[in-house]
């Protein structure tokens, strides 16, 4: 089979590799959609601790079973959609509801999306893979492990109707926090940043968008801050747009061995709740599978068209230069 190969950050190769073969419990599946994501950029980049290398790479998927393990909970055709890693729902943190912080969810995680075949562990085919609904596009459905993401911060707040948010950075993940709030009837939901394509793709999904530039905090403040960018003066800046008793999510990941300060007035007198939530435990999974299942739920502006295997290095070369969201491959 064809599978992406990163091979070390800047370089990728299509190479050709043996198919798996599913042992018990295992699941073999013809990918039909593998989408593109900022932790895949960011390894292609500057490398990541989560993705060794050389290694298959791309950990969004949707596709249809081509063989099974004995015991597999699926049958040769089935169309299904899943994410890449699942909570051994035993240890220290699993056992106290906190499964996205699993000891071992990163270990047997599984990556190689970019294929023409992915192996399924048994673990994640038994707890994080399910049917696809015909309803649903093999596209939107690659995008329930993003979705997720978003779905274990959303479950840590108190979303209400009225709250002003506001997003820090158009990419990806900050445009699923606007459907997702949008989704939850959030009346007002900013998104700034400075990509023009991005805000654009924003204000489709029911945002009010703003430029970096003309971003200034006013007035009480935001309920609600998202930050979205991964960069250390984003965070930093992020405080000083929540009101008083606001809560900011410091969503995206910073390089390693990076540090942040705050106005510590702020964060106690303010009372300014912080939250950085990472990965997701199985009710997120379900969470976001249940938007991507509502016809009124539609991600599909953040799709940026489909590309062949032989585009690896392209679409990464683009994504890097603002180029598009999100490349859906077809392998
Ligand atoms: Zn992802
Ligand atoms: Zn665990």
């Amino acid at each position: 089979m064809r599978a992406l190969i990163l091979e070390e950050p800047g370089s990728i190769r299509l190479q050709e590799t043996a198919i798996p073969r599913p042992s018990t419990g295992e699941v073999l599946i013809r990918v039909k959609a593998a989408t593109t994501c900022g932790t895949d950029l960011k390894a292609y980049l500057r490398g990541h601790p989560q993705i060794p290398m050389p290694g298959g790479f791309g950990h969004e998927y949707s596709g249809v079973v081509a063989a099974v393990g004995e015991g597999a909970p699926f049958a040769v055709g089935d169309a299904v959609m899943g994410v890449h890693s699942a909570p051994c729902q035993t240890c220290f943190w699993c056992l106290r509801g906190q499964e996205n912080l699993c000891e071992s969810i990163m270990a047997t995680k599984v990556l190689g999306s970019y294929a023409e075949y992915l192996l399924i562990p048994e673990r994640i085919a038994r707890i994080n893979v399910f049917p696809k609904p015909a309803a649903l596009s093999f596209e939107m459905a690659a995008l329930l492990e993003p979705l997720s993401c978003v779905a274990q911060a959303i479950e840590l707040l108190r979303v209400d109707a009225n709250d002003r948010v506001l997003i820090m950075g158009p990419g990806a993940i900050g445009l699923m926090f606007v459907a997702a709030l949008k989704h939850l009837g959030v009346g007002e939901v900013v998104l700034a940043g400075r990509n023009s394509a991005r805000l654009e793709v924003g204000e489709r999904l029911g945002a009010r968008t703003l430029y970096n530039g003309d971003l200034q905090p006013e007035g009480r403040g935001y309920d609600l801050v998202v930050e979205c960018t991964g960069s250390v003066e984003i965070w930093e800046r992020s405080l000083s747009f929540s009101r008083r008793g606001g809560t900011v999510v410091l969503f995206g990941g910073c390089p390693s061995g990076t540090s942040a300060s705050f106005d510590t007035r702020r964060v106690h007198y303010d009372q300014i709740s912080l939250l950085s939530p990472f990965h997701f435990g199985t009710s997120a999974v379900r969470t976001a599978r249940r938007w991507l299942m509502d016809p009124n739920f539609d991600l599909s502006p953040l799709l940026s068209g489909t590309r062949e295997l032989e585009d690896g290095e392209q679409v990464f070369r683009d994504l890097r230069d603002g180029v598009g969201l999100k490349y859906v491959f077809q392998p």
